[in-house]
């Protein structure tokens, strides 16, 4: 049997080699470092550096993107695909800066697993915690590597200890670090009793590969100073007391996560992750849907819109819309039904981002993302098929925690800011809601920095100046209930009564009080936090 169908036997080949994930991380901890040793070791680039190059290119070429690097973030996502070994590799990126997890959340309903780096001297950093929160809402399998072991990093047991207390999820060692910081040597490869030995010398090569017959092997010896030699066969056989073994059902629901250790600078420890994600990551999964799940071996195509990016080039308005296709073998030039407005697309300029630039995806299987450039008929949440009205479910839109009112600089200018404000919360970059009193907009977002991405987007893309300004409002929750309920309803709470984008009504509220009130006086009417995309 081949090693790719595990739990899976009736996946085809093709779809049983994809491994669809992305990397979570707080920043600094070294997710380009190692996206790039990916990539490297997947023969997508020549030499490590490219990503990072290409990023910076790519960021001079507007304000905007000089402020993204200025803070350190990294708003736009991409899907990257590159092969390692008989496997498909296709890894999500994820926005790192916290203000974007409304974006980032729906990025993770596109993979199977994720990938979570930790600086070994820092351990679990706030963003980790809050993106691991992210996954574990979904219960995706995450696999662990703790990197920069080449520097002076935490104790082992500690760091361990350390995931498992504040992530609530048992660890199990794939690899053990042998010394620190400087004398840091190399790892034990727990899973397949092997010694791999850093180079030093050589960022780019891969590291000297040892097989061990087991701890009393005396070919330990040659390689590994006697004192370190005895502290790793006591940290070991602690570990085996102490910490489980690793157990793939454990590991698939999400509760337990395989640990590697290592520096992606040296490269060092990544082909051990990579095969750890080839063989213990999972495969593509189930989809969850409406009226019925989707299973990734059904013959026909299935997928959905997880991510909408507009303007990736400023001089064509044009935006690439991310499916994750869920099922079945896709051609390029195929018809898909577009489940929302149940018209035909012909699907003839799919691109697939492969590391070196955006190519013509002529085919593609469940696991995979494509990106297809629209004029703004794909929205996040859509579903694409063969023809069955079938709805992928599980895309939410959360309600935003900040809100402001937003005024075009020149009035004259108000139907051009309409149309700006209605791309971006398409783009579900924010919420954007037309109150029934009064003239303007009220902007909504989950962290205040992307007021200021939106406006000098908003500048730069549509020569517009904006001003951003304080409302009364606090929050925005989306009002269910029969439509007679809420027509009665909004009639006599017009001064908080807006619609969103989609034209659903929402109630701008100050205080708690007032969603207290609803709750109390109109016992037919719901107010949501979450409304799922569609
Ligand atoms: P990101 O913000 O998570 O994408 O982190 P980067 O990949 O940009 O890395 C942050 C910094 O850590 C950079 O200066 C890297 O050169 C450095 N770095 C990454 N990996 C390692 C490593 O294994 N060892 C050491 N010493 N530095 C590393």
């Amino acid at each position: 049997m081949s090693q790719t169908a595990r739990n899976r036997p009736d996946l085809p080949p093709e779809i049983a080699r994809r491994r669809t994930f992305a990397i979570i991380s707080h920043p600094d901890a070294g997710k380009t470092t190692l996206t790039e040793k990916f990539l490297l070791f997947g023969g997508a680039i020549q030499m490590a550096g490219q990503v990072r190059a290409k990023g910076e290119a790519r960021r001079t070429r507007s304000d905007f993107m000089a402020m993204e690097k200025d803070r350190g973030i990294s708003v736009s996502a991409s899907a990257m695909s590159f092969d390692f070994k008989e496997f498909r590799f296709n890894l999500v990126d994820t926005p790192g800066h916290s203000d974007f997890s409304e974006d980032t959340y729906r990025t993770l309903t596109a993979v199977d697993a994720a990938v979570m780096v930790i600086d070994g001297a820092k351990g679990v950093e706030s963003q980790t915690q809050k993106l691991f929160e992210v996954c574990r809402m979904r219960d995706l399998p995450i696999l662990t590597f703790c990197n920069k072991m080449d520097r002076e990093s935490r104790d082992v047991f500690e760091i361990i200890d350390e995931i498992q207390e504040n992530l609530a999820i048992d660890v199990t060692p794939a690899s053990w670090p042998i010394g620190v910081g400087r004398d840091f040597l190399g790892c034990y490869d727990i899973l397949r009793d092997r010694l791999e030995l850093m180079d030093r010398a050589d960022r780019n090569r891969v590291a000297e590969s040892v097989e061990i017959n087991g701890l009393d092997d005396p070919k330990l010896a040659e390689h590994v100073p006697a004192q370190l030699l005895e502290k790793l066969r006591e940290d070991l056989e602690m570990a085996r007391e102490l910490l489980p073994s690793l157990d793939m059902a454990a590991m698939h629901e999400g509760s337990l996560t395989p640990i590697w250790f290592g520096s992606a600078i040296n490269s060092f420890g990544v082909k051990e992750l990579m095969d750890g994600i080839a063989n213990y990551g999972p495969e593509p999964q189930i989809q969850s849907a409406e009226p019925r799940q989707i299973l990734p071996e059904e013959p026909k195509v299935s997928g959905f819109v997880f991510k909408v990016q507009a303007n990736m080039d400023p001089k064509h308005r044009d935006r690439v819309a991310f499916l994750r296709l869920a099922s079945g073998h896709f051609t390029r030039g195929m018809k898909l039904t577009h489940v929302r407005s149940k018209k035909p697309m012909a699907i003839t300029n799919p691109v697939m981002f492969l590391a070196s630039d955006r190519e013509l995806a002529e085919e593609a299987w469940a696991g995979d993302i494509i990106g297809i450039p629209n004029h703004g008929q794909l929205r996040i949440g859509d579903t694409l098929t063969e023809g069955e009205a079938i709805r992928v479910t599980g895309i939410p839109s959360f309600a935003p925690e900040l809100l402001q009112g937003v005024r075009a600089g020149d009035p004259m200018k108000a139907k051009h800011l309409e149309k700006a404000l209605m791309q971006f919360a398409e783009e579900g970059a924010a919420k954007v809601f037309k109150p029934s009193i009064g003239s303007g907009f009220v902007v909504g977002v989950v962290g205040q920095l992307q007021f200021e991405v939106l406006a000098s987007r908003i500048e730069l893309e549509y020569g517009l100046p904006v001003r951003f300004e304080a409302s009364q409002f606090t929050s925005a929750r989306w009002v269910k209930g029969d439509r007679q309920a809420i027509d009665k309803f909004a009639e006599s709470n017009k001064q908080h009564i807006a619609h969103d984008h989609d034209g659903d009504v929402v109630y701008l509220t100050r205080l708690q009080w007032d969603i207290d009130r609803v709750d109390r006086d109109y016992p037919d009417i719901t107010l949501t936090a979450t409304k799922e995309m569609m």
